[in-house]
């Protein structure tokens, strides 16, 4: 990434701020301060001070890291909620959403006032720059990558966890860090449930094959799922797949800037509920991507999630006929003012793969 976007981060989560903020969870710490620690924490003030803390591990890169971002460092001790409970005080706001119930006793423990926030962080986490789209697009260019060799060395005879072994070599021998979740695999009628146990066995021809995978660069994932054929479909995969993609399709036609999650999840739930398979699609449309697989915006039922520039969100609709196998198709794409910029290339034709 170019130059370091930490101050300006911090910068912007102050202003935000009412009262100083203690952020513990290590993604956010190091989405605002690029420390990557197991152990850190970051208390930052509305007048956009802020301290970096973490322990004797992380002396080195939490000094560098601070200097970079324009705060101060503290070697704190292992059990990092204790010795930072005596350097808090007064009205702290702290992230309800991770500290558990042991930790805020911790916290507590020093006499600071503590205040619940939810989301504060990962609302400015889920409006990326332009450099962070840039390092999405590229782990997202290595997973089309690993799909257009997978296509080709072929399905059938091969183990489901065979082939997801194969796709996470794929993504390290183009450059990627690893895989940014577990690859799923799901051929036959594992392909009904949208979060298969990739299994021991071996593909056959006459079916689809749910691959859901991303490759992981610069600690950014990429997310994309694609479904192959191995040949000679049941007459219901086939007409599933031609309901899935259109439905896809007017998920895409849907994201775009003022657009809340649910309206643009029921774009696409339309389709596939006017083709009579309204039961068969049980997830929401899409979750945004980051330096997490799952964070803000989503798309789905009841989301009041309002779609701005510069989200990055999935669209993957999917159709799940038990017994008989599924369908899921899944692009990574840039909500931009005049629609979605899908990153995510390899083609959504039906490919056959034998
Ligand atoms: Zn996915
Ligand atoms: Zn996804």
């Amino acid at each position: 990434m170019s130059a370091a976007p930490y101050a300006g981060r911090i910068a912007a989560l102050a202003a935000t701020l009412e009262q100083q903020l203690l952020v513990l969870e290590p993604t956010n710490v190091r989405y605002l301060s690029g420390l990557r620690s197991t152990n850190p924490a970051l208390l930052v003030q509305p007048s956009g001070d802020a301290t970096l803390f973490s322990d004797f591990r992380y002396a080195d890169a939490g000094r560098r890291a601070a200097a970079a971002a324009g705060s101060s460092f503290t070697v704190v001790e292992r059990s990092l909620l204790k010795d930072i409970t005596g350097r808090i005080s007064g009205r702290v706001g702290f992230e309800a959403g991770f500290v558990t119930y042991a930790a805020w006793q911790e916290l507590c423990a020093g006499g600071a006032e503590l205040v619940p926030t939810q989301g504060v962080v990962e609302q400015l986490r889920a409006v990326k720059d332009e450099a962070e789209i840039d390092v999405i697009r590229r782990a997202c260019a290595i997973t089309t990558q690993a799909y257009e060799t997978i296509a080709t060395e072929g399905l059938i005879g091969r183990t489901e966890r065979e082939v997801a072994a194969r796709i996470e070599a794929l993504f390290h021998a183009y450059g990627a860090d690893g895989a940014a979740f577990p690859s799923i695999v799901a051929a036959h009628e594992n392909g009904a449930r949208p979060h298969a146990d990739t299994r021991d066995v071996a593909i056959g021809p006459g079916t689809l094959v749910t691959i859901d995978c991303g490759a992981k660069l610069e600690g950014y994932c990429a997310d994309c799922t694609r479904t192959f054929s191995t040949g000679d479909l049941p007459a219901d995969l086939q007409r599933a797949y031609a309901v899935c993609l259109a439905a896809q399709l007017a998920g895409l036609e849907a994201i775009r800037p003022g657009v809340s999650g649910d309206t643009a999840h029921q774009a696409a739930a339309a389709v596939i509920a006017e083709a009579g398979w309204g039961d068969a699609f049980g997830h929401g449309l899409g979750h945004g991507v980051g330096l997490d697989i799952h964070e803000a915006p989503t798309l789905r039922p009841a989301s009041q999630d309002v779609l701005v520039a510069a989200n990055v969100v999935s669209c993957e609709p999917g159709i799940y006929l038990d017994g008989l196998g599924g369908v899921r198709i899944e692009d990574l794409v840039v909500v931009r003012e005049g629609g979605a910029e899908v990153l995510t290339g390899y083609t959504k034709e039906l490919v056959t793969v034998h």
